[in-house]
C-alpha cells in the first residue's frame, strides 16, 4: 500500500468519525438534540432518537437521515420513567444489536420564582432532567462496562453552575447532572466508559425563545460573544467528546464566554 493510500484510508476513519457507532439521543426529536443527531449520523453513526411527544418531528428527522443515505430510527419513550427507558435501550439492542454512546439531552424548564414554584413543578423538572439520566445509564452501563467500551455525555447548563432567576428547580437538576458525570466517571473509567457533560450557555431554540424578549436582550448584552449560541455548535462538543478515548468526568463549557 503507497503512503498516500494509506493516508487515505485515515482519512476517510476521520471524515467519519463514529463510523457505526450506535447511540441513543434522549430527547432528540427537537432543539440541540435534533441537531446532534444529524451531526452523529453524518459522522457515520446509527441513531435512535427518542422523543416523549413530538413523533412528527422524529420522523421527519428519520427520513432526513434515510435520504442522506444513514441509518436512524425514532423510539417513543418518556424518559423520566424508568420502566420505558429500559424499553427504549432494549429496543435500541433489538434494532442494532449494541450500544455504544449515549447522549442525555432530554430536559424541560418551569420556571417560577421559588416562593411561588409548586411541589409538582420542582419534581416534574427533577424527573425530566435529572431522574431520566439515572434511568437511561443505569440501563445501558452494564453492556458498556462489558465491551469494554461506552461514551456517556450530559446535556448539563450554564444555569446548574451559575445559578439562574426563578430556576431552582432547574438549576439543581442541572447541577445534579455534574455531580453525576464526575462520580460515575471515577467508576468506570478503567472500562474505557467515558462520562462528561456539556454546559451550553444560551442557545437559539424554542427553550430559549420562550424567554420574554426584554430579558433576553438583556441576557445577550452580558455574553461576551453579544450572541446566543447555536445548536450546531453543542453538536461539535459531542462528536468530540464522543471521539475521544482520555477525556472524562469534564465539564465543556460551550457559552460564549458568559462563564469562566
Ligand atoms: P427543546 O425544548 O427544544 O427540546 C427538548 C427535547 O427534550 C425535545 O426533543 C423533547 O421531546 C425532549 N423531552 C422533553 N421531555 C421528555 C421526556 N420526558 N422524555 C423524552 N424526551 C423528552 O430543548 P433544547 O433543545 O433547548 O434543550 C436540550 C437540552 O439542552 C436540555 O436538557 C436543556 O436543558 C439543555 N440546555 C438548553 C439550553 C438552551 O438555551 N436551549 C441551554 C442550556 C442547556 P418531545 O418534544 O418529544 O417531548
Amino acid at each position: 500500500m503507497t503512503i498516500l493510500e494509506k493516508e487515505m484510508i485515515q482519512q476517510n476513519e476521520e471524515t467519519f468519525k463514529l463510523q457505526d457507532k450506535v447511540v441513543i439521543v434522549t430527547g432528540g426529536s427537537r432543539g440541540i438534540g435534533a441537531t446532534i443527531v444529524k451531526e452523529l449520523a453524518k459522522q457515520g453513526a446509527n441513531v435512535v432518537i427518542n422523543y416523549n411527544s413530538s413523533a412528527e418531528h422524529a420522523e421527519a428527522l428519520v427520513e432526513d437521515i434515510d435520504r442522506l443515505g444513514g441509518k436512524a430510527i425514532a423510539c417513543k419513550a418518556d424518559v423520566s420513567n424508568l420502566e420505558e427507558a429500559k424499553q427504549l435501550v432494549e429496543t435500541t439492542k433489538n434494532q442494532f444489536g449494541r450500544v455504544d454512546i449515549l447522549i442525555n439531552n432530554a430536559g424541560i424548564t418551569r420556571d417560577r420564582t421559588f416562593r411561588k414554584l409548586s411541589e409538582e413543578e420542582w419534581h416534574e423538572v427533577l424527573n425530566v432532567n435529572l431522574n431520566s439520566v439515572y434511568h437511561t445509564t443505569s440501563a445501558v452501563i452494564n453492556t458498556m462496562l462489558e465491551q469494554k467500551y461506552g461514551r456517556i455525555i450530559n446535556i448539563s447548563s450554564i444555569i446548574g453552575q451559575a445559578g439562574g432567576f426563578g430556576q431552582t428547580n432547574y438549576s439543581t437538576s442541572k447541577a445534579g447532572m455534574i455531580g453525576f458525570t464526575k462520580s460515575l466517571a471515577l467508576e468506570t473509567a478503567k472500562n474505557g466508559v467515558t462520562v462528561n457533560a456539556i454546559c451550553p450557555g444560551y442557545i437559539e431554540t424554542e427553550m430559549s425563545a420562550a424567554i420574554p424578549e426584554n430579558i433576553l436582550e438583556q441576557i445577550v448584552s452580558k455574553i461576551p460573544m453579544k450572541r446566543l449560541g447555536k445548536t450546531s455548535e453543542i453538536a461539535e462538543a459531542v462528536i468530540f467528546l464522543a471521539s475521544s478515548d482520555y477525556i472524562t468526568g469534564q465539564c465543556i463549557n460551550v457559552n460564549g464566554g458568559a462563564y469562566m
